[in-house]
């Protein structure tokens, strides 16, 4: 019979951050499965051992059954991917570090990467595809969407609502909402590095800064 094929999507940087997450849940769970990168600029290539094939030839390849962890920070390209992926029959392939602390009542979806040392705490609901890079933490009574990302560090306190294809910045802290009124941030919008974000978010704005404020006002008032 053959052999399932696992693969991480996106041999650069954070792609090889997250093969030795792959490689201890094969060991962790003893799946007989053979690993690699699916990486389009790189196909051909070895990268830190691991052979990188095209997606193409991913699917070409014959495997019982094929699983993706899509390690693309860009969270557009992470959805056309992954869409694609599902439309091809693979399955998303979420990963965890061992040391990743998830308290009580977490409830994440499918395809999520979590980073060493991020903490999940209570009552919080997580859509799909989620990335949470080194050291971030999600507080209570969280609500983050589908497309997520975190960069290293981010502070996302209690009673906070991050909506879909958010980017939010190395070390940003998020100031916690109210229960029945989060301090939310809306679709598509991204928060700078180191920001201390005190106020909502709207869809698609960038805010940077301490207390965070739109990227547009501030550009306005530096003329
Ligand atoms: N990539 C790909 N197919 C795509 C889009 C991106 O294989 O359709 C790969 C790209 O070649 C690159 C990686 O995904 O090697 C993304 O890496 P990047 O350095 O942009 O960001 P990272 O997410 O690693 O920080």
């Amino acid at each position: 019979m053959n052999k399932a094929l696992y693969a991480v999507y996106g041999a650069s940087g954070f792609g090889r951050e997250v093969m030795p997450l792959a490689v201890n849940y094969l060991k962790k769970n003893n799946k007989v499965a053979d690993l690699l990168f699916i990486d389009d600029g790189l196909a051909g290539e070895t990268v830190n051992g691991y052979q990188v094939y095209s997606y193409q030839q991913f699917v070409d390849a014959y495997a019982s059954e094929k699983y993706i962890s899509f390690a693309i920070a860009n969270s557009a390209i992470r959805e056309k991917l992954s869409n694609q992926a599902k439309n091809d029959g693979i399955q998303a392939w979420s990963l965890a570090h061992d040391n990743v602390v998830k308290l009580t009542h977490v409830k994440i979806e499918e395809g999520g990467i979590l980073c060493p040392f991020v903490t999940l705490t209570s009552n919080i609901k997580i859509g799909k595809q989620f990335q949470a890079n080194i050291y971030s933490y999600v507080g209570h009574d969280c609500r983050i969407g589908d497309y997520v990302t975190f960069a290293p560090s981010v502070k996302c306190n209690g009673n906070i609502v991050i909506e879909d294809h958010a980017y939010i910045g190395t070390g940003a802290i998020i100031k916690q909402g109210k229960p029945g009124r989060p301090l939310t941030i809306g679709k598509g919008a991204i928060v700078g590095m180191g920001a201390v974000v005190t106020k909502n978010v709207a869809p698609g704005e960038t805010v940077i800064g301490n207390p965070a404020k739109s990227l547009s006002r501030e550009s306005m008032r530096s003329r």
